[in-house]
């Protein structure tokens, strides 16, 4: 494994100092997330009126891949509209499961592009969705909610 593609420094900075994790009171949905294949695990709060991504917040344990990806999505996502979000969320997915074709649009994703080298590594694919696929899960619930 390339150890120095795989931690890039973007990453290893979100790990070392993530972003939103600390949950914030009375969230419109909260989910809970686990990887089993890694041990990686996430509780995502999530604030919204349904139509604007308000705050985003986690709390987790797992490794540098998982931490540092739950630090840029909740970062990313904070303040997209709900359609915007949802569609950054599967454009995350994509790079992920490109097997390392779809190096992501660094307009679009941000930090969210140091992750393009995890998808060589299938095993850490999951490590790097599991706050994303948390994070839409707790949207379709919110949306649900105010039918
Ligand atoms: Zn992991």
């Amino acid at each position: 494994m390339d150890l120095d593609s795989l931690y890039q420094e973007v990453i290893l900075d979100h790990y070392k100092r993530p972003l939103n994790k600390k949950l914030e009171p009375n969230p419109t949905v909260q989910v809970h997330h686990v990887n089993t294949s890694c041990g990686d695990e996430v509780t995502l709060n999530l604030h919204t009126d349904g139509r604007v991504v308000a705050k985003i917040s986690w709390e987790g344990v797992g490794c540098s891949i998982s931490q540092a990806s739950h630090s840029v999505m909740s970062d990313l996502l904070k303040g997209k509209s709900v359609e915007e979000a949802l569609g950054l969320v599967d454009e995350f997915q994509k790079m992920l499961q490109s097997k390392g074709i779809d190096a992501g649009n660094e307009e679009h994703l941000q930090d969210g592009v140091a992750f393009a080298g995890v998808a060589k590594f299938p095993a850490r694919v999951k490590c790097a969705l599991l706050g994303w696929m948390a994070f839409k899960d707790a949207l379709q619930q919110s949306i649900a909610k105010k039918r």
